[in-house]
């Protein structure tokens, strides 16, 4: 027998994620080697604030305060790009001058690679500006599990003062022991086609709605490939009602697809659209998705979930359902996520916010912890937390 916990149902009552602003980056380092100062002196005035790398979520490695950290607050994933940021700590005698932040990667003991950055900080780096922080792109084919990474900032132009905390680490290498994200995220879309009352809907799923999907996934999870399939069309031709009725039939249908299919590891999502618009389903509330969580998590048939194909609520339900078919509960923001038996008791942050800055890989902007929260609880203006990463 399957154990359940109750039925867990994402009400409407927000939207996805809005559109967001962002500067782009000082410069970055690229992939390939560039100009070395060959065996410059190190920075005078001047300390490395922070290193942190962001694959989605910020983790910090070091701070000039909490020097260097061992217990990180996500992990780092094997095969997905990262942005690396250096911060600058000027010293009350900094006078301004030519700098270079240099990053040595190395993998398994090869040949090293040497990524710099040279320019005048300005001041002290900050989180909410990027343009702050000496910013370098790691591909995701670095970060193979064996990635070994120094922090040198050196004098370009001749400077003075001391020259204290202007490595990380303060000897050798960092090991960034990167964990396998095992393989892509395998994901099956089963399209439902709806006939319920005589209407006939089914959900868009043309190129661009499919690739939106993927890169969706691909900014939020902690994953280095999707891997994307749909499923033959399911004709339902019974009611799948706002108020919740019908769904827990539609989804044990999908449940029985799942089970039949010999892969443990696919994730099945049936996409239904029981209306013509979000508007005309949703004008007094109503469920947008439904999957069953359980606590076994070898309980390969409880990979699925359903969900509306309204492309303005679709992928933020999709990222919200296949969470609980994770096994993670709400994230406790909004009033149907304040429910106490579906809020997870360990979540970290306050007000359900993501609780470190978030940073977008694919488009390349930052997103707030003050404006953000975690797309397992029911606010609007969603990314992932540190917790749920
Ligand atoms: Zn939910």
């Amino acid at each position: 027998m399957r154990r359940f916990l109750p039925l867990l149902a994402l009400l409407i009552s927000c939207s996805s994620a809005g559109s967001s602003g962002g500067a782009p980056p000082l410069g970055n380092g690229g992939s390939g080697g560039s100009t070395v100062v060959e065996t410059g002196p190190l920075a005078t005035g001047m300390a490395i604030g922070e290193v942190s790398i962001n694959q989605g979520v910020k983790v910090k490695l070091y701070s000039a305060e909490e020097g260097d950290l061992a217990d990180l607050n996500a992990p780092i994933v094997q095969g997905r790009d990262a942005l690396l940021r250096v911060f600058f700590a000027p010293k009350a005698d900094w006078q301004p001058h030519r700098v270079a932040v240099r990053v040595t990667l190395q993998n398994g003991g090869g040949e090293p690679t040497v990524l710099e950055i040279q320019g005048v900080p300005s001041g002290p780096s900050n989180d909410e500006d990027i343009t702050t922080s000496a910013n370098f792109d790691i591909p995701g084919t670095r970060l193979d599990g064996t990635l070994a990474v120094r922090v040198e900032m050196l004098d370009v132009e001749a400077g003075e003062g001391d020259t204290a905390g202007t490595t990380w680490p303060a000897e050798g290498e960092r090991l960034f022991n990167e964990q396998s994200g095992n393989g892509a995220f395998q994901l099956k879309v089963i399209p439902i086609r709806y006939t319920a009352g005589g209407v006939d809907y089914e959900p868009d799923l043309s190129e661009d709605t499919l690739k939106g999907i993927r890169y969706d996934f691909l900014r939020q999870y902690p994953i280095s490939a999707v891997d994307l399939s749909v499923g033959d069309t399911l004709t339902w031709a019974q009611q799948v009602n706002a108020n919740g009725n019908g769904w827990q039939q539609l989804l044990n249908k999908i449940v029985s697809l799942r089970d039949s299919d010999p892969s443990p590891n696919v994730y099945y999502f049936g996409l239904v659209k029981p209306a013509a618009s979000t508007a005309s389903y949703c004008a007094g509330g109503c469920v947008a998705g439904l999957t069953y969580i359980s606590k076994d998590s070898l309980d390969a048939s409880l990979r699925s979930s359903i969900g509306l194909a309204f492309g303005d609520v679709q992928n933020g339900t999709m990222l919200h359902e296949t969470g609980h078919a994770h096994r993670r509960t709400h994230a406790p923001c909004g009033p149907y996520g304040q429910l106490p038996d579906q809020i997870d008791p360990k979540f970290p942050h306050p007000k359900g916010s993501i609780g470190v800055w978030g940073y977008d890989l694919l488009d390349r902007t930052l997103r707030s912890p003050a404006e953000y929260t975690d797309f397992m609880g029911y606010c609007e203006q969603t990314w992932v937390s540190d917790y749920t990463f």
